[in-house]
């Protein structure tokens, strides 16, 4: 049986690009992926983007400093649930959320799928207990009362090969990345903030804010070479690239 992939934006951020690659000045203004995977046995979100509180007032959601580095571009119909809702998946019939990591642009839509297990590395977890609202983390978006179904490396989600979690440690020290296969358009690598732009990969430039620069060079070797063999990158943050990404409805694949 086959999968299913589908992409959405969640709105867009302004931020500064020497987040994306170091030593870079000025600003760049990003989208908000999340990816809707429809497999046989389950629907799986992958990454849940902005908290739909932020699309009223991002500032009171994410405080004072998240907010003097991040402009909102988030309108309602943008997030998360709004978007499965426009493809007639009700969100709470997603099953499993895969966060990349606990970054408040990647789970603050967590908190709209209520019946969805929270599938996260085991240290990416643990990391954000330890730091819970700092750092990019906010504890009201990635604590939200789901069951969470912690892994440690690599993950067969439905034990097909088609849904595989890989460990992409170096943005945060649990962040993971999403490989599905699917019939229809091959092999995809769903990035996360692994590696935010196509630039990235091509220059072997690391971002500013990471947590790991050695990891996160290692990681944009393996993804080099599953590129080389076939895989579709699907760069995290990447405006010029993200153009060219179809959005659901259509299928990515
Ligand atoms: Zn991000």
């Amino acid at each position: 049986m086959s999968v299913r992939l589908y992409a959405f934006t969640c709105g867009y951020l302004t931020i500064p690009r020497a987040f994306m690659l170091q030593g870079e000045h000025g600003l760049i203004t990003v989208p908000v992926p999340s990816y809707l995977i429809v497999h046989p046995r389950g629907r799986v979100l992958f990454d849940s983007g902005l908290h739909a509180a932020t699309l009223e007032n991002p500032v009171a959601h994410v405080g004072e400093m998240l907010a003097s580095f991040h402009t909102f571009h988030f309108h309602p119909g943008e997030e998360v649930g709004a978007r499965l809702a426009a493809v007639d998946v009700a969100p709470e019939r997603v099953d499993v959320v895969i966060n990349s990591h606990f970054h408040f642009d990647h789970c603050g839509g967590n908190a709209q799928l209520a019946n969805a297990d929270i599938l996260i590395q085991a240290r990416e977890a643990e990391h954000a207990r330890a730091v819970e609202s700092t750092q990019g983390y906010l504890k009201g978006d990635w604590d939200t009362g789901q069951k969470l179904r912690l892994v440690d490396g690599e993950h067969d989600v439905f034990g097909d090969g088609q849904v595989v979690c890989i460990p992409t440690y170096g943005h945060t020290p649990g962040h993971q990345s999403l490989r599905v296969r699917t019939e229809a358009g091959g092999e995809f690598v769903l990035c996360g903030d692994a590696c935010y732009l196509k630039e990235s990969l091509e220059t072997l430039r690391t971002p500013g804010v990471i947590a790991d620069k050695d990891a996160a060079l290692a990681v944009f070797h393996r993804l080099r070479e599953m590129q080389s063999r076939g895989a579709r990158i699907m760069f995290g943050h990447d405006p010029d690239f993200w153009k060219s990404v179809p959005q659901a409805p259509i299928r990515l694949g």
